[in-house]
């Protein structure tokens, strides 16, 4: 799925998924099986243990009886003849021994003649004693090693029954012996093989084997339908940004019933297409745009120059051609500052120089500069009383700039004999400056527009601008973390409000 030719299918997501899964998948199921294998085998042990402990305690009577008579191992054969035939003399075993360890009767032994009895191989009651105690204990009493001694059968001796578990010669099986004296007269001992334990196990463990192979097929087959169809947003996305690559911005990923996060990814990738289709569509506006701007100034000046040089003009005619090339220059200087301008804002190369300033002040300046214009075109500037003490922290020369852009386009669409007003009062914790003029206004839907770069409302054509200097005069005030708002009625003129926060 994610791998497009080429690509290494082990270093696919996929895969390292379906691997995980199988690696925790395994871990999970073995400890399983460890707690499951561990409880049967203890649970098949206890029984085991559970029959020998029968077989013991059925022997209890002869505790109580006096001596060993044919009569008393008789009994004895009789009671066990039912148990021998029943499990079969290769699984179990019985043997009574006298206190000096000869064999008083047993079952048939001919399967277990790897049995030791003699006293280094029959343990002690109630402990279970090691080699090296039942060695002290011989050498004191007997001083020969290897003889039958005779291990005096006191009376804590005959309390508990010992079980043990043995290997014997001869056999593969592993044997569960259990030991108990009764009285000074006999040691009973008998044993099972545990093979059919074994064997069970044997049995559980394949079972479990065969669990693991068909479990671990069926855990690898559904993380790898569960990831393709996950991991198919994923794809879609890859898949888009393959078509864009090819044929263009047009495309988009779909998404229906895809998990949140992918849907959220998708959603994401859209939006993120549709603005870079908006950055490209303005970037060839842009590029268009200047282009035009570009072009008219350079044309006057070719012309004027050509003019010039064919028609033999006066002094008179040089001054006005000279002063036309100036304007031209002027514009194409303004346009191309503009266009470092939107630059710096776009590649956020603005390093704003804060200071705190006061509002009255720079709307003075502006006043003062703009003043001039205002009375060519006698047109009303007024600068309404503002208050002192507002201040803002800011970087002036930008504010200079914004606040120059609306008062020359405030200007440049209000009629002679109209009126442009600036006014700054504060609200809560911001500054608000109103530029407000009696001129053209702006309709509604251009209202929409008129932040765009190079947007100019048609009829402003024969008025001179770029198209940018709202924009700009919108991205300095963002700058300084306020905003700009405008107001304005077709024909009744227009209200430029700006937000700053106060300092
Ligand atoms: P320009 O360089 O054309 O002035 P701007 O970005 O400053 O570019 O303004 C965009 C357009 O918004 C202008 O062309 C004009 O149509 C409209 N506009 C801006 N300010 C005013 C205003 N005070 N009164 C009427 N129209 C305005």
């Amino acid at each position: 799925m994610f791998s497009t030719k080429g690509d290494n299918i082990f270093n696919s997501l996929r895969y390292k998924l379906t691997v995980w899964f199988s690696i925790i998948f395994t871990a999970v199921f073995f400890l399983i099986f460890f707690i499951i294998h561990l409880s049967v085998r203890n649970h098949l042990y206890n029984l085991s243990d559970a029959n020998l402990l029968k077989q013991v305690k059925r022997q209890l009577w002869l505790g109580y009886t006096p001596d060993i008579t044919p009569d008393f191992i008789k009994d004895i054969n009789e009671a066990f003849a039912f148990i021998s035939s029943k499990e079969g003399s290769s699984d179990v075993f019985y043997i009574f021994l006298d206190s000096t360890y000869r064999t008083i009767t047993s079952s048939s032994l001919e399967h277990w003649q790897g049995l030791r009895l003699d006293s280094t191989s029959i343990p002690f009651l109630p402990d279970k004693p090691g080699k090296d105690q039942i060695k002290l204990f011989l050498d004191s009493h007997s001083n020969k090693k290897n003889s039958a001694a005779v291990i005096p059968l006191n009376h804590e001796f005959r309390s508990h029954t010992i079980l043990q578990t043995e290997k014997i010669n001869g056999r593969d099986d592993k044997i569960r012996i259990a030991f108990q004296y009764f009285n000074n007269k006999c040691l009973f001992i008998t044993g099972v093989s545990l093979q059919d334990n074994e064997d069970f196990m044997l049995i559980v463990r394949r079972l479990f084997l065969i669990l693991y192979v068909l479990l671990q097929a069926v855990v690898i087959v559904l993380v790898y339908i569960f990831t393709t169809k996950t991991l198919d947003g994923v794809e879609n996305v890859k898949n888009t940004a393959i078509k864009i690559g090819k044929k263009g911005f047009g495309h988009r990923v779909p998404y229906q019933n895809e998990t949140n996060e992918i849907k959220g990814l998708a959603k994401a990738f859209n939006e993120m297409l549709g603005r870079i289709e908006r950055l490209m569509k303005e970037q060839k506006d842009m590029t268009r745009n200047i282009a035009h701007d570009l072009r008219s100034p350079i044309t006057s000046i070719r012309g004027i120059a050509e003019t010039s040089l064919n028609s033999h003009p006066s002094v008179n005619d040089y001054e006005f051609m000279t002063g036309k090339i100036i304007d031209n220059c002027d514009r194409l200087i303004h346009l191309i500052n503009s266009m470092l301008d939107i630059s710096d804002i776009e590649s956020g190369n603005f390093t704003l120089k804060t200071q705190r300033i006061n509002i009255q002040n720079i709307l003075v300046e502006c006043y003062e500069i703009y003043k001039a214009i205002s009375d060519e075109k006698n047109i009303k500037f007024r600068l309404q009383k503002i208050d002192k003490s507002i201040f803002i922290r800011g970087d002036k020369q930008l504010l200079q700039r914004a606040f120059g852009n609306l008062v020359d386009n405030a200007l440049k669409f209000t009629n002679t004999g109209g009126t442009v007003e600036v006014e700054a009062e504060t609200s809560s914790n911001q500054v608000k400056i109103c530029i407000r003029d009696n001129g053209s206004g702006i309709s509604k839907k251009a209202q929409k527009h008129i932040f765009e770069r190079f947007y100019r409302v048609d009829k402003s054509r024969s008025v001179d601008g770029s198209g940018l200097g709202l924009s700009l005069a919108e991205a300095y005030i963002k700058y300084q973390k306020g905003r700009i708002e405008v107001e304005s009625e077709e024909g009744k003129g227009s209200s430029f409000i700006i937000y700053l926060p106060l300092d």
